[in-house]
């Protein structure tokens, strides 16, 4: 407690956010630490990591990883979120009209 109005360097809220996800084919961006692209390879399923990064409380800019360099960087932006996407939720028995 007290008057802390000093930003506390270690600003550890991140609120950034870290997803594991495939790489998709045509894919052209680059990763943050190696600096490579992040190749989409039909034989090699690669992971990547997607970070949406906050400064402070504004979202800033997205980076890339490899699943590797990520882990490697120490995770700069948290525990990957390895939640897959739920790609259609067909829940619903009507989703899709049946026409003739
Ligand atoms: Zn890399």
């Amino acid at each position: 407690m007290g008057s802390t109005t000093h930003a506390p360097s270690s600003a550890t809220t991140t609120r950034s956010r870290a997803v594991l996800r495939d790489v998709e084919p045509g894919s052209t961006v680059e990763c943050v630490l190696c600096g490579e692209r992040v190749k989409f390879q039909a034989k090699v399923r690669h992971k990547q990591i997607i970070c949406n990064v906050y400064e402070g409380d504004r979202w800033d800019r997205v980076e890339h990883f490899h699943a590797p360099c990520y882990e490697e960087a120490n995770e700069p932006h948290g525990p990957v979120d390895t939640t897959p996407v739920v790609k259609a939720r067909r829940s619903a028995p009507q989703a899709e009209p049946a026409e003739v």
